[in-house]
């Protein structure tokens, strides 16, 4: 069910500068309203289970099988939206031994019931499906590859196109299983892994064998994968928490040395956020053929066992080739993205902007504080400001990379806003608390965390993420009088904040708004500072 807390208001998601920077068209299509919107056939009913059981032919590149899923009508109705992508097969779709009509238009099958499903009740419907899924999106959707000796190697990794493309689901956000079942029948030669627990393998007698995993909590559709190869397999432990991986033969001593950053990278967040959040799933890493994916409890690693991103100083400035951007990027998500979900799209700097800011912790808890901002300041080169962060809602549009960057550039200007580690790290740690295994919106974070520090930082949290400029502090100095007056120049009515000036090593804090208020300095213009290192701002002086 984790059905979002606000019912109504409405890399690894690697980072690479795409079409997702180009102007949203004005006109939502219909196709984006049939992926994006809750609308009434979604809205009507909860997700309680989803039993995924398929079967794949690496020979023929084929899937078949069913979802069985469950839910519960949360208002009287004869209809319930699904999505499956227009170029698999429904091949039935049962209540019992019913056959239910359906309806297809493009990428969603609307599913009629002969009479009124009641509200409160629970219903659970077989999706029977078939077809070859087409590679797609920036990870590929679902590939049929081979490895290096040339054994199948079969990946799903569908973020942005959706689960759809792959299996029949409820195809969204907001609404999302209370636990699943994922049952995957291959060629006996393989292995599977998919995300939770694996509860046992069952030969088939007919040269397959079927892989049982179990979901112990609610998952994104997103994050549901299957990883077929010929996969070597092992295994470590973190106090009570199973660390499963999984990597190609040839790559076994590679991947035993590189995982080893696993162990410290997740007592690294359990530090700042609080326990692992799927420990009856156990945390996996498992190699596939593109960079990564945060799939819950089964992370997704492609990053060549090297450190750095795809082999190269991610941030520039000589701090991300000591760590694996991968493991430590993708695993940050199993707090934020999997466990705190956006509910809509639009929000998705909740899983982005996040995960990029643990990055920053685990450098200061590996580094030290000064290398952690070295790396945080050094993304602000990645940052656009051509779009604001929050997208239009209800259309599933990804929103613009700045999600990432400017996403962790905020929160760290946050922290020195609030200048008190001691108050910032109970915060940040009650805010993932608080959200755990929900889907939530941009204003129930803000709203929180307003709650939390008795201050009303809604203007600061517009201005970065709801508009496309950052505040730019606008300093005029009258260097004959000794003073300094200063404003800030912002979107947002009523902008105010903080910020630390003056001389570093003596800042002094003052607060401006949007209108002047004057300072005495003995400093002149050229010698007086303004720390934009610890708040993403602008400075203009005159
Ligand atoms: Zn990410």
């Amino acid at each position: 069910m984790r059905r979002s807390v606000r019912i109504f208001l409405l890399l690894i998601c690697i980072v690479v500068p795409s079409a997702a920077q180009t102007p949203a068209p004005a006109t939502p299509t219909r196709a984006d309203i049939l992926r994006g919107e809750y609308g009434r056939y979604r809205a009507n009913n909860d997700l309680l289970y989803y039993h995924l059981d398929v079967r794949i032919d690496p020979e023929k590149k084929f899937i078949s099988g069913k979802n069985t899923i469950r839910f519960k009508m949360l208002q009287n109705d004869t209809r319930i939206q699904l999505d499956l992508v227009a170029t698999l097969n429904v091949d039935k779709i049962l209540l019992g031994a019913t056959p239910l009509h359906y309806e297809r238009e493009i990428n969603t099958v609307f599913v009629d019931f002969p009479a009124t499903l009641k509200t409160g009740s629970e219903y659970s419907i077989d999706f029977y499906y078939s077809g070859t899924p087409q590679e797609t999106g920036r990870f590929g959707g679902f590939t049929f590859r081979k490895d290096t000796a040339g054994h199948p190697w079969i990946n799903s990794s569908c973020e942005g196109p959706g689960a759809m493309v792959w299996w029949p689901n409820k195809d969204q956000w907001r609404d999302e299983v209370e636990n699943m079942d994922i049952s995957v029948s291959i060629p006996s030669d393989l292995v599977d892994v998919s995300n939770g627990r694996f509860a046992g393998k069952t030969d088939l007698g007919d040269g397959y064998t079927r892989w049982d995993w179990q979901v112990h909590y609610p998952i994104n559709n997103y994050d549901v994968s299957v990883n077929i190869g010929n996969y070597s397999h092992f295994s470590d432990q973190l106090n009570d928490l199973s660390l499963d991986f999984y990597a190609l033969p040839e790559n076994l001593d590679k991947a035993k040395r590189q995982f080893a950053q696993a162990k410290p990278m997740l007592q690294i967040y359990e530090h700042y956020f609080g326990e692992y959040p799927f420990p009856k799933d156990g945390y996996k890493l498992i190699e596939v053929p593109y960079a990564g994916m945060e799939h819950q409890s089964a992370v997704a690693y492609g990053n060549h066992f090297a450190n750095g991103y795809l082999d190269r100083d991610w941030t520039g400035v000589g701090i991300s080739t000591r760590f694996d951007f991968i493991i430590i990027h993708e695993s940050a998500h199993e707090w934020f993205g999997n466990s705190v979900t956006a509910a809509d799209a639009s929000d998705m700097w909740i899983h982005e902007g996040w995960a990029t800011y643990m990055e920053c912790l685990y450098v200061e808890s590996m580094y030290g504080y000064d290398d952690a901002l070295k790396y945080t300041n050094a993304l602000k080169a990645k940052v656009q400001n051509r779009q604001p962060i929050i997208t239009p809602r209800g259309i599933h549009r990804e929103p613009p990379q700045d999600m990432y960057f400017k996403g962790a550039l905020m929160l760290n200007t946050l922290r020195n806003v609030i200048n008190d580690d001691t108050r910032w790290w109970k915060l940040i740690h009650d805010v993932y608390q608080h959200f755990k295994y929900q889907t939530i919106a941009t204003e129930d974070m803000v709203g929180f965390i307003n709650k939390e520090t008795g201050m009303d930082l809604t203007p600061i949290f517009d201005q970065y993420l709801r508009n496309v400029a950052i505040p730019t502090l606008d300093l005029q100095f009258q260097e004959a009088d000794g003073t300094v007056s200063y404003r800030w120049i912002a979107d947002v009515k009523g902008f105010a904040m903080p910020v630390r000036v003056g001389k570093r090593g003596s800042w002094q804090i003052v607060r401006p708004t949007t209108e002047w208020q004057t300072l005495s300095t003995p400093l002149k213009r050229d010698e007086f500072e303004v720390a934009t290192d610890l708040y993403y701002v602008n400075v203009t002086r005159e």
